[in-house]
């Protein structure tokens, strides 16, 4: 039955996120999380923390994560922003950069599939640039006039990232606008931005503690850009929530910055494994597109993408299977420990037949 008040409801397409399993067991390489634990000073800082300070509300700015992190990037601590995981970070950054009624932001058409819903929540107009045949962004479809860019280096679900000079050219034709790059798989390999900050007023660097930090479940993002931008994103963070990081979140963020010896041996271990996994899916067959990230976009000449994601799943291998245009027989595979990528060559050979 309608209800009288239903034409008050909003209407919304969100956007779905890889499928979190209840099942105990599973290899899970669908939504590119690090699959070593978080740095043992985090376990010790949430182990010693405080509980009787849960009584107050939290620091609201994040002030320590917030100096660890602008010593960590050389920066100044009004250059940082914190919030609760990437997706808030840049959907305030939505709300404080993008507001162009008339002009769309530009990303490119196979990307983060978050960034045309937020666009859709908040009423932001946008155009998709198509990425090549080998799925390159190409610089000059952001040459046009535009409401601001945003474009993940690497992208996903790709992995495959660009240089300094792609970076520069987009910033260089982009004056007037916020330029967001979304650096949340950068550790992995690819080229960081952070360098340009000093150039260029109107960048915005994201980047993510839930891949290279091992912390998905802690939720937190970063901004990094000029005083003003960041200033604002504070401003339009105050005007919904003040108090988007709890207390644990901020002592366990700031003991993961301050252990870069962990961090790199983890960052590694994945890179290490991600090299091996792509050279054996590439024996098999598969085409296997060159990743920065901490995962491999690939495609196989005569295996169902779809049947091979299902039959995956039945054996409780968890990959990720999008049923997009242009994309939709390519898979996403997360790095795992390397028992849990042999278990996936080893599904995929008996799936072979082999
Ligand atoms: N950007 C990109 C490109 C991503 O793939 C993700 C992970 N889904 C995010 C941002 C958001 O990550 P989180 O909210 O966990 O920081």
């Amino acid at each position: 039955m309608i209800k009288p008040w239903s034409d008050k409801l909003r209407k919304v397409d969100p956007y779905v996120p890889g499928e979190q399993s209840k099942k105990q067991n599973i290899i899970k390489l669908n939504a590119n999380e690090n699959p070593y634990p978080p740095s043992p000073k985090v376990v010790e800082a949430i182990h010693n923390f405080d509980t009787d300070k849960l009584c107050l509300y939290p620091n609201s700015s994040a002030y320590q994560l917030t100096e660890a992190l602008a010593q960590h990037y050389g920066l100044d601590m009004n250059q940082v922003f914190v919030g609760n995981g990437s997706d808030e970070v840049i959907a305030l950054a939505y709300m404080a950069y993008f507001n162009s009624p008339d002009k769309p932001i530009l990303f490119p058409d196979i990307t983060y599939s978050f960034y045309p819903v937020w666009c859709n929540f908040f009423k932001t107009p946008y155009l998709t640039k198509a990425v090549d045949e080998n799925f390159r962004i190409n610089a000059k479809d952001y040459y046009e006039k535009n409401g601001g860019v945003i474009i993940p280096n690497p992208n996903a679900p790709t992995g495959m990232s660009e240089g300094r000079e792609f970076i520069e050219e987009i910033l260089q034709h982009n004056q007037d606008v916020v330029v967001i790059i979304d650096e949340a798989y950068v550790d992995f390999g690819s080229y960081s931005a952070v360098e340009l900050l000093k150039k260029y007023e109107n960048l915005v660097i994201v980047h993510t503690f839930s891949k290279s930090r091992s912390l998905a479940g802690m939720r937190i993002g970063v901004a990094l850009g000029n005083p003003e931008l960041i200033s604002l994103l504070n401003a339009v963070k105050n005007c919904y929530n003040s108090y988007t990081l709890d207390s644990v979140a901020i002592a366990a963020g700031t003991a993961s910055v301050n252990d870069d010896t962990y961090f790199l041996s983890t960052l590694n271990k994945v890179i290490e494994t991600r090299e091996r996994t792509a050279k054996e899916l590439s024996d098999l067959g598969f085409k296997v597109f060159p990743s920065h990230s901490n995962f491999l976009f690939v495609t196989h000449p005569t295996i169902s993408a779809k049947e091979l994601f299902e039959a995956a799943k039945a054996e409780n291998i968890f990959i990720r299977f999008f049923d997009l245009p242009r994309i939709n027989n390519h898979l996403r595979i997360s790095i795992g420990t390397d028992a849990q990528m042999d278990a996936l060559i080893g599904f995929i050979k008996k799936y072979q037949g082999r």
